[in-house]
């Protein structure tokens, strides 16, 4: 790969960099201090905030310390019994095919809509078998799937909705927040997503009883947790009521949230501008650019893709990607159809092939860096990087 001096001399724009400022680094360090690293009154804090901005009572929230710990949880605390089938989308983080594993449940694969690239509602009633007991919708890269469709095939055949929200935190759907759609939403504070806190994760629900329990389920099964546990208010004994798991938060990854939260409009403003900057600039190339958000919905802006064919582009993707590396511009693929992973074939038996929409946009797709951290300048470096590996 040829490449010229001064492109060697430019930083690699690493794909999904956080945009950490002073006043999370300044909560890390005050938290330190006051020495409540674990399970405290920053996630507290944090669970407060959310719930505030997602519309929600505290008591319809929980945090934990990933999204694969929100959805398992979340399954098993919608008490599906083991056996059961789980609907979900090919196109999407194994994560969310190996919670619904974990919960000793079947997972059950529904082809995207081309277009939005989100969970077709046709495919999943096609998908239905007398024993479905949920569906595990994904918001693709921000994008709401169409919940009124997939709430009224739940209703219709009583089944439980987990919304996987990893990349939904700003999304909403007809006018509501999504996450609120389903018994429970998942979102994800890992390192790359809207929110970070490094490795974190949140669940919502409209049932707190529900919500209660999957918090309880985070936190061992205990019937308390350690913040009460381990306050000045003296020892207090607790119970543990159910086989749980260690899936709760810290504080001091509360801590970053906490300030990363605050500024979740600023930083949403940001990505849907540089989203319009490459949607002007790419207009004339001959590459897929993301469908334009449905009215009366706002999409995330989690992920920027474009869609590399071979026979349209000169390249194929792989060697796109490289292209892009070479010009040390960072990519991502989001994702490889779940089905193209050797687990899931021989575990399921399952080929790519039977889910043609998934497996075609996976083997096309790139990400491009849409991290609000990017300036102006580092938005042309990107636009004239692609044109060029394109050219
Ligand atoms: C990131 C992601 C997850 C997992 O999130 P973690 O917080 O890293 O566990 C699940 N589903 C999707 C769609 C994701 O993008």
């Amino acid at each position: 790969m040829q490449h010229s001096s001064q492109n060697e001399a430019e930083p690699f724009l690493i794909f999904g960099s956080p945009p950490i400022e002073q006043p999370e680094i300044d909560e890390v360090v005050a938290c330190m201090q006051s020495a409540w690293l674990g399970t405290g009154p920053r996630v507290a804090r944090f669970e407060r905030d959310f719930a505030a901005y997602q519309g929600l009572q505290p008591s319809q929230v929980a945090a934990v310390n990933s999204a694969t710990a929100a959805l398992h949880v979340s399954m098993v605390a919608a008490g599906i019994e083991p056996g059961s089938e789980v609907i979900t989308t090919p196109l999407t983080f194994c994560a969310s095919v190996n919670a619904i594993i974990h919960a000793g449940l079947t997972p059950v694969l529904a082809d995207v809509d081309p277009l939005t690239q989100n969970i077709d509602p046709a495919a999943i009633e096609a998908a239905i078998t007398p024993r479905t007991r949920a569906i595990l919708p994904v918001h693709f890269a921000g994008r709401a799937c169409e919940m009124d469709a997939i709430t009224a095939i739940a209703r219709k055949h009583d089944l439980v909705v987990i919304e996987d929200c990893a990349h939904a935190i700003e999304t909403t759907y007809h006018g509501r927040k999504t996450g609120t759609f389903g018994d429970f939403g998942c979102f994800s504070f890992y390192a790359t997503k809207n929110v970070v806190t490094g490795e974190g994760g949140m669940i919502t629900g409209r049932d707190e009883a529900r919500i209660a329990r999957a918090k309880m389920l985070a936190l061992h099964g205990m019937s308390k947790d350690a913040w009460h546990r381990f306050g000045d208010q003296g020892y207090k004994h607790y119970q543990v009521v159910e086989a749980g798991f260690k899936y709760n938060m810290m504080d001091l990854q509360a801590a970053i949230g906490i300030h990363q939260l605050a500024r979740v409009e600023r930083n949403w403003q940001r990505r849907e501008q540089v989203w319009n900057l490459y949607m002007q600039a790419f207009a004339d190339l001959p590459i897929g650019l993301p469908a334009p958000p449905q009215t009366d919905t706002r999409h995330a802006y989690h992920l920027f893709t474009i869609m590399i064919d071979e026979t349209r582009c000169g390249l194929s993707r792989d060697a796109f990607l490289d292209a892009m590396n070479a010009r040390r511009i960072g990519t991502g693929v989001h994702y490889l159809s779940v089905p193209e992973h050797p687990y899931y074939r021989q575990r399921y038996g399952w080929r790519p092939e039977q889910w043609p929409h998934a497996m075609w946009l996976g083997r096309q797709t790139v990400s491009l860096p849409l991290s609000p951290k990017l300036t102006d300048a580092d938005v042309q470096r990107v636009i004239a990087a692609v044109r060029d590996c394109l050219r």
